[in-house]
């Protein structure tokens, strides 16, 4: 896997038609949006409005309008505009559900079990014990789903670096410049 620079320009609309994973012919594009750092404001309801994004969460629509409103006042974010094939269309999508879902399922037992214990007289101590377990597997899987994902290492004003890129994609880059 290759580590590219992208220039702000680039990401917005200048990459090659080429799977950004594999290398293959791209069949859709993807966006993901970057918050610039420096501004914490920004980054704060950035932040809200994406995990918000994450779940797919229906209540979530309007305040992430509101959000997104907030936040465009403020704003300092750029948007990449990502070339995948059919087999990787799906590269950030089911890594978001395995992070939003497996934080809901600890959630939810770490919850139903005090709940249990208060209501049913279970053994506190048991419930929170599984539900902390469950809790740590989830960390362990959302870092590996991140670090194994195509990702940014660093952002600036100028554009950002993204890691677990294709050699082919990468190559393609480089044509594309001249
Ligand atoms: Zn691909």
């Amino acid at each position: 896997m290759a580590e590219i620079q992208l220039s702000r320009a680039e990401m917005e609309l200048g990459l090659p038609s080429v799977c950004l994973r594999c290398g293959a012919p791209a069949t859709s594009w993807q966006e993901k949006v970057y918050e610039i750092p420096g501004n914490e404001l920004t980054g704060g309801l950035g932040f809200i409005s994406r995990m918000l994004r994450f779940g797919d969460v229906v209540i979530g629509a309007p305040t992430q309008g509101f959000l997104q409103l907030g936040q465009s006042w403020f704003r300092k974010q750029v948007t990449l505009k990502a070339p995948f094939c059919d087999t990787h269309q799906g590269h950030w999508p089911w890594r978001r559900r395995v992070i939003v879902g497996g934080l809901a399922a600890s959630l939810f037992v770490l919850i139903g079990g005090i709940l249990g214990s208060v209501m049913g007289g279970w053994d506190l101590a048991t419930g929170f014990v599984v539900g902390m377990g469950i809790f740590l597997c989830w960390c362990v899987a959302a870092v590996i789903a991140h670090e194994t994902s195509i990702h940014s290492t660093a952002i600036t004003e100028n554009g950002v670096t993204l890691k677990g890129v294709s050699e082919r994609f990468a190559a393609s880059l480089n044509d594309y410049r001249r």
